[in-house]
């Protein structure tokens, strides 16, 4: 999730129909973020973007537990 519920002023963000600077509010309404201009009233929704593939990546290389090679080698003395 990107914005939470409450309206947070984008800084350095133009907007698309009235060109006004630092005039855009980001919020998330029921889990969908949205972009809206307080100066024209223009409303956009924001694409939830899908994570990158590397997270997935990222957890498949956690090591795998060597169990068995980390096991004391016992030796029975005859
Ligand atoms: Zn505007």
């Amino acid at each position: 999730m990107g914005f939470s519920t409450k309206k947070r002023f984008i800084a350095g963000v133009v907007c698309p129909k009235c060109s006004a600077l630092d005039r855009l509010v980001g919020f998330s309404n029921e889990g969908v973020d949205f972009r809206e201009c307080i100066s024209c009233g223009f409303k956009d929704q924001l694409r939830i973007m899908s994570p990158p593939r590397v997270l997935q990546t990222r957890v498949n290389k956690i090591p795998i537990n060597t169990d068995e090679e980390a096991r004391p080698v016992r030796l029975f003395d005859d």
